[in-house]
């Protein structure tokens, strides 16, 4: 199982261990992409038969490219909570659209803040904004692409300006005297419902729903096309690690239901995440990973020194150098108080299901049955169509209990961390989650 541990993380690690010497007088830059509700396989470079993604696929084949990555839950805050502190939701205590991350808990951009790196986070998802507590550690976090009209910001369209304003942070750093390492985090919103159109993007693509969602990430990905270039002329390339991951995915009809947030079948489980680090190899990781491990993995990338704080995630390093890890498993959960609790855990090639929405209920809420067990062999069945739970009692057991020590360590974690604050929302804001499809 992932074992809870501290990390502690020495200076001046190598990632490819031998054939280079270490580069001790540089600290390296972050720059962390992230997509909302992007599913791993409409990507040219996981085996999506379309060209939705030329720019990713780029970055793809240049990074070591994790193919078995899981979210920690399928919708938006409890999944970047659990990617800014490499904890599950049990203990960072997202666990509704009105939780906030509270400012006990210390995330990535706390930790590089305090080791004197410039952080920045160019963000349009109301989750991700001041509010929900999820600015913590960003010293520059314009809130202007949060977007101010709660009530038809679902409308907007935001990747054109959440890259003309990464790439106005990435000039002015480049212009500082002084050689700063920086982290900047840029979150694009625009997979997310509703599929806008774009044109030169959605017709290539068919006119249908899925061919809009195809669209939408054609279209994003040309930004980050965008913003890797900058990245290019203005940042120092060589001394920068670029992550690029997704919060979770999306469903189309593959177990009877639609969007994200109420299931954790593998459509809106498993990510795309990528790691282009200097010294890196480029390669394939078959191994189960989960977003947790983006924390201390990047901790260790940077060569941080003497970070020391509780997670839930282990680096991933040894796999950037192409080592071997022990096997780990992978959680991920639906709290009590979402209208569809359900929790998740990967071992290898199986897959447990306990909740979430039924298949065929008709997404009604208390549709939900909690206790529901669904077993699913990956290598035989990638889409997890088939339960195999009646067949192979023994094995359901063995995952039940480690989903019950998972979330036993998840719960002990969280008494280190103050009780969060309940949120309250203005009408307007309630509006605007409906939209997102958060609220019923
Ligand atoms: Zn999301």
């Amino acid at each position: 199982m992932r074992a809870l541990l501290t990390t502690i993380v020495a200076a001046c690690l190598l990632v490819t261990g031998c054939e280079e010497k270490p580069r001790e007088a540089t600290r390296l830059n972050l720059l962390l992409i992230s997509i909302d509700t992007l599913r791993a396989d409409r990507l040219s470079g996981y085996g999506y038969g379309k060209p939705t993604s030329p720019r990713i696929d780029a970055l793809m084949n240049a990074s070591v490219v994790f193919e078995d990555a899981h979210a920690t839950s399928s919708w938006t805050l409890a999944s970047f909570a659990s990617l800014m502190t490499g904890l599950y939701p049990s203990s960072h205590q997202c666990l509704s659209y009105s939780s906030k991350l509270d400012d006990s808990y210390t995330t990535l951009a706390e930790i590089l803040r305090d080791q004197g790196y410039a952080t920045a986070s160019v963000v349009s998802h109301v989750f991700l904004g001041q509010k929900y507590g999820m600015q913590q550690g960003f010293e520059h976090a314009p809130e202007e692409l949060v977007l101010p009209n709660m009530a038809r910001s679902n409308e907007q369209i935001t990747s054109p300006r959440v890259t003309d304003r990464a790439l106005d942070w990435l000039r002015a750093q480049a212009e500082l005297p002084d050689e700063q390492p920086w982290y900047l985090f840029v979150h694009y919103f625009d997979p997310h419902v509703p599929y806008n159109a774009h044109e030169g993007f959605t017709e290539r693509f068919g006119t249908n729903q899925l061919a809009h969602y195809d669209g939408e990430i054609a279209f994003t990905d040309h930004h980050i096309g965008r913003l890797l270039d900058g990245l290019e002329e203005f940042g120092p390339v060589d001394d920068t690690v670029v992550v690029l991951v997704a919060d979770h995915g999306e469903e189309f009809s593959d177990h009877g239901g639609r969007l994200h947030g109420t299931n954790l079948f593998r459509e809106v489980m498993q990510v795309p995440f990528m790691i282009r680090a200097p010294s890196a190899k480029p390669r394939r990781v078959s191994d189960t990973v989960s977003l947790v491990d983006f924390l201390p993995t990047a901790l260790e990338l940077l060569r941080v020194p003497e970070s020391a704080i509780p997670v839930a995630g282990r680096s991933l390093v040894p796999l950037l150098r192409g080592e071997d890890m022990e096997e780990a498993g992978a959680l991920a959960e639906l709290s009590l108080k979402t209208p569809f609790p359900a929790d998740a855990y990967v071992l290898g090639k199986w897959k447990l299901v306990v909740g979430g929405r039924q298949p065929r209920d008709g997404g009604r809420p208390g549709a939900s049955a909690s206790d529901k067990i669904r077993l699913f062999d990956r290598e035989a069945d990638p889409t997890e169509q088939r339960d195999l739970s009646a067949r192979h009692p023994d094995l359901v057991e063995t995952l039940k209990q480690r989903i019950r020590a998972e979330k036993d360590s998840a719960h002990e974690l969280c008494r280190r961390f103050r009780e969060p604050q309940k949120l309250t929302h203005t009408e307007q804001e309630l509006n605007h989650l409906r939209a997102l499809g958060y609220v019923d």
